[in-house]
């Protein structure tokens, strides 16, 4: 090991520490500094005790402790404290050092950091990190991306601190995203992804628990099922076990314990922002959005509740069959989830230059992430298939398999809202499937709408594409 770290890394929090930690178990030595010197110095005599670390308690020292070209990752609060701890660093840095950012930064902070990094002779990386604390531990899944010529040197130790999949677990979570934002933009759909696929658990859980009167060791039995199939992925287990869990003082089931008020951090909003400013539909992680902001106004719907009326939430069909249509309604819908993803991904790369490579995107995301599932494999294989998908629908794999669920996934829509149970996501998801596969939507009479108020023209089915007509639709004089 050589006398000067190899890696530094700013911000010792949650993130950080488990980051920092990682690193230096791949045998690489580690410089750390936080604001607060005492969190610096905690850590240093605790958990850090013993290992290849260097404590710094000035940014001049951390990057003093680093090799050349210095690597140095920081890991604090999204925002102006990047910036701020951008400027400290620059003072004392060489030309062609990396400065990365690991925070769950708005991408378009990140395209104009790399710029002002790169004007003043660095390199940067914004570097989408994914998996909570034990992912930062143990393996996380890493979106780097930035200045291209950070990444040969990024390489390294990221692919040996990501996650590992594949049979012989040894395919890093972790490849070169894109230029400027791209690694920010893809985390950030996989926030946004992460949104949707919770939403739609939640909705499962919501037909089970009140139109099927399922216990929680039952819905345990559900989850554990749905796990072993093309749903396995760490979202429904970690609901599986969540059923489990009893609240040691009162002996009941902690998910009944918990309020039923959801908060939320942003990054599923910025997709959804964005989604707009694009022009691309993703509903999903919208409807998750939204049921998210109802949950919250959780005073204003207990005095609704008394007031309100709606048809009493019991199904009087089959429990095994409609569990089973609810199952294939979740598996329909997350595929729509996924679909509008890589197509608001697909626009974005468009409008940004960003040569993004889809497969990668789903294989980056297989392990250490919240959304890790195999069925990210089928995504990757429908991307290598054909690297120019418009739309994972169209994927013969996935176009059967949402074929196969649909008749299912139809019933579970039609009776929640003959139950009066909400179920946002699974019908806005079944809402863009049959807008999608349909030649013709009623567009005409809007575009004719239009045309009437405000003469905003209109092409026709008759005519070549391009050519725009308008029309005095009543006279009205
Ligand atoms: P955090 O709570 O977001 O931030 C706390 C850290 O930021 C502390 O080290 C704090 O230093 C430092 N900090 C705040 N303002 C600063 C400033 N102006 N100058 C220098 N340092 C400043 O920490 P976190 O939860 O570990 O998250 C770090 C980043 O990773 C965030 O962007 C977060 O969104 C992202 N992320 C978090 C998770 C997660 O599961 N928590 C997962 C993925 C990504 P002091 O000790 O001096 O206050």
């Amino acid at each position: 090991m050589s006398e000067l770290c190899d890696f530094g890394l700013i911000g010792l929090a949650v993130m950080g520490e488990n980051l920092a930690l990682n690193v230096e178990s791949r045998g690489y030595k580690v410089a750390v500094y936080n604001r607060t010197t005492s969190v610096m110095e905690e850590f240093i005599a605790g958990r850090a005790k013993g290992k290849a670390f260097v404590g710094c308690k000035e940014l001049k020292d951390l990057v003093d402790a680093c090799a050349k070209p210095r690597k140095i990752m920081i890991m604090v609060k999204a925002g102006p404290a990047v910036d701020a701890v951008i400027e400290s660093l620059k003072p004392h840095l060489d030309p062609g050092d990396i400065i990365i950012d690991g925070g769950n930064t708005y991408y378009a902070d990140t395209e104009r950091r790399t710029k002002e990094v790169e004007a003043a002779g660095f390199l940067y990386s914004g570097t989408g990190v994914s998996g909570g604390e034990e992912g930062a531990l143990l393996g996380p899944s890493l979106m780097p991306g930035g200045s291209p010529d950070s990444w040969p040197a990024l390489k390294p130790i990221f692919q040996a601190i990501a996650a590992k999949v594949g049979p012989n677990d040894d395919i890093p979570c972790c490849e070169w995203v894109g230029p400027r934002g791209a690694g920010h933009y893809v985390k950030m759909v996989h926030n946004g992804i992460e949104y949707g696929d919770m939403q739609l658990i939640c909705e499962a859980y919501s037909m089970m628990k009140e139109c099927l009167g399922l216990t929680n060791d039952e819905l345990y039995d559900v989850f554990a099922e749905w796990n072993t199939g093309e749903l396995d992925s760490y979202l429904i287990e970690i609901t599986r076990d969540i059923f489990s869990v009893k609240d040691e003082a009162t002996g009941k089931y902690m998910v009944d314990l918990v309020l039923d008020t959801a908060g939320a951090k942003g990054t599923g909003k910025w997709m959804s922002q964005l989604a707009l400013d694009l022009g691309v539909p993703s509903t999903l992680v919208t409807e998750a959005v939204y049921a998210r902001g109802l949950s919250a106004r959780k005073d204003e719907r207990v005095q609704a509740s008394k007031t309100l009326k709606g048809p009493a939430p019991k199904y009087s069909g089959d429990k095994k069959e409609f569990i089973e249509s609810i199952r294939h309604a979740l598996y329909a819908s997350k595929i729509v989830s996924y679909a509008q993803g890589f197509v608001q991904l697909q626009a974005a790369a468009a409008e940004h230059d960003w040569p993004l490579n889809y497969g990668d995107c789903a294989m980056l995301w297989r392990g250490g992430c919240i959304i890790r599932a195999v069925f990210l494999d089928r995504i990757k294989e429908a991307f290598d298939a054909n690297p120019k998908l418009e739309n994972l629908l169209l994927a013969p794999y996935f176009a059967k398999a949402v074929d196969e669920s649909q008749s299912a996934w139809r019933h579970v829509v039609s009776q929640a809202a003959l139950l009066g149970v909400p179920v946002p996501a699974f019908a806005t998801a079944l809402a863009y499937y049959d807008g999608y596969r349909r030649e013709r939507l009623p567009a005409n009479l809007l575009q004719s709408q239009r045309d009437y108020f405000g003469a905003h023209t209109y092409e026709r089915t008759d005519k070549p594409r391009g050519e725009f007509f308008h029309t005095e639709w009543i006279d009205l004089r």
